[in-house]
């Protein structure tokens, strides 16, 4: 069946992350789970969420009561936060009231266990989980990843740009886009060959993709050789910044294009900016990007042409 592909996670992979005040308790799951997946325990809500601002544990075992943050205001804190809101959580509650076992659940956990832990159900249900988990992540990336260049695609696009004007708004945050497209690809294709056109497609992505340095900036390939780079909560001055940053990545790569006056593949840039509540549709700054590369292309290619006007 195709969502058990050699090249898959397997279980054995996946993060689980403890969080409990007392060292016993954490012990005693620990020994239970670590078999089944790679396990890290913390002593606080606060010691997880800072653990989660580093990695993306693929489950959290979050105890309830614990001094500080405790298991509900952690949730929240997760849910509130656009990074971290997809991570699963579990509860381990001690009390289990009607009451507080829809506290749980309106707090957004996947399932919660009693306290004290019945080890049978409690492995059942973290591999559940886990496997419940890894099979939403392949569908993820078959739905929202390109083929060839490991760029998110356009259905990732559609999905994610309308939520990300909406946090934009809500946050009162600039969102900037930096469409790139490859310059005069098409004689290297006639020069190379398509299976070179296919590689240099490959590279100058992965060159991109390791560029960007913030969890939240993404890389979508929307054509050809189109590239489409979302960065939220920049203003137009850290997009071009960023803009200059990528041409300057792409040059160094120093890809042979004898066919090009630089004699090596280069990209040219649009950088366009939308401010929060202007009421000005997506699709606007979109071709303002796009007119903006237009420039950078008319211009000479190998630059970036950035957005003025107040959009
Ligand atoms: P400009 O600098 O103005 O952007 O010129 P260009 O030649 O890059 O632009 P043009 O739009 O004329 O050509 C784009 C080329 O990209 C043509 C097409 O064959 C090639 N291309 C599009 N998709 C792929 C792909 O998936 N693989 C390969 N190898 N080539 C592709
Ligand atoms: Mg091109
Ligand atoms: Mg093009």
């Amino acid at each position: 069946m195709f969502l058990n592909k050699n090249n898959s996670r397997k279980l054995k992979d996946c993060l689980v992350l403890i969080v409990d005040d007392q060292a016993s308790s954490r012990l005693v799951l620990e020994t239970l789970i670590e078999d089944i997946a790679k396990v890290v325990g913390v002593a606080s809500g606060e010691e997880a969420l800072a653990f989660c601002d580093q990695h993306t544990p693929d489950l959290i075992l979050l105890d309830v009561v614990m001094p500080g943050l405790d298991g509900h205001k952690t949730a929240q804190k997760l849910k509130a936060d656009p990074e971290k809101s997809h991570i699963p959580f579990m509860f381990v509650t001690a009390t289990v009231t009607d009451e507080e076992q829809s506290r749980c659940w309106n707090s957004g956990c996947v399932d919660f266990v009693e306290k004290p832990v019945n080890s049978c159900t409690l492995r059942n249900r973290v591999k559940s989980q886990l496997t419940h988990k890894l099979k939403n992540d392949l569908l993820e990336k078959l739905i929202y990843l390109d083929r060839l260049t490991g760029a998110y695609n356009r259905h990732y696009l559609e999905d994610f740009l309308p939520r990300l004007v909406k946090e934009g708004d809500r946050n009162d945050t600039p969102l900037s886009l930096v469409l790139f497209d490859i310059d005069l690809f098409k004689q290297f294709n006639d020069h190379y060959g398509h299976l070179e056109g296919d590689d240099c497609l490959w590279r100058v992505s992965k060159a991109l993709k390791t560029a960007l340095q913030r969890p939240m900036d993404k890389l979508v390939r929307i054509g050809g050789e189109e590239f489409l780079v979302l960065l939220p909560n920049t203003d137009l001055a850290g997009a071009t910044d960023v803009a200059q940053r990528l041409l300057h990545v792409i040059y160094e790569l120093n890809l042979p294009h004898e066919q090009s006056p630089m004699s090596r593949v280069t990209i040219s840039g649009g950088v366009a900016t939308r401010l929060p509540k202007r009421d000005i549709l997506i699709d606007t700054v979109l071709k303002q990007a796009d007119s903006n590369l237009y420039k950078a292309k008319s211009q000479g290619r190998n630059r970036v042409v950035s957005h003025t006007n107040d959009a």
